[in-house]
């Protein structure tokens, strides 16, 4: 029996998930299948330039792990660009990052993944008199305190 796999932490959705060259020929293409943890592994190691002990940590899994995901992620996204293949970005064993967020009004607490706008109004009474909640799950530990909705380091 295979052990159970932890699930990695994302700080963040992909805004699309299907990649490639336009074109009618698209449909025929190659499809490469990038997981969504592969993809968090690439934000933040070549978006956010992170180490791999940092990005590791954000991820929650051991820096061994994070070095074979994120040479994974590089050697499809090279695959595609390079052979002319089309990326799509889906599955993974992952879990996203919620922020919390409380409402000084009515007292109403709701969580929105990282990576998303910090919400304006509360969406039970329409105050704007919201806050973010001490802890958030997932980014809880480790990331320090966080200013105006987002994460300090980001
Ligand atoms: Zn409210």
């Amino acid at each position: 029996m295979p052990r159970p796999r932890k699930r990695r932490r994302v700080g963040w959705r992909p805004l699309h998930n299907s990649f490639g060259p336009p074109g009618p020929w698209r449909q025929g293409l190659e499809r490469i299948g990038l997981t969504v943890d592969e993809l968090e592994a690439l934000r933040l190691a070549d978006l956010m330039g992170l180490s791999q002990e940092e990005a590791a940590g954000r991820m929650n899994i051991s820096r061994a792990t994070f070095g074979r995901i994120v040479e994974e992620a590089r050697k499809k996204v090279a695959q595609a660009l390079i052979n002319g293949k089309a990326l799509s970005i889906q599955g993974g064993n992952y879990e996203v990052a919620m922020r919390k967020f409380g409402c000084g009004g009515c007292g109403h607490s709701w969580e929105v993944p990282y990576g998303t706008p910090r919400p304006a109004n509360c969406p039970n009474c329409g105050s704007n008199f919201i806050r973010r909640a001490e802890e958030d799950r997932g980014y809880a530990r480790g990331g320090g305190r966080a200013g105006f909705g987002r994460n300090a380091r980001e």
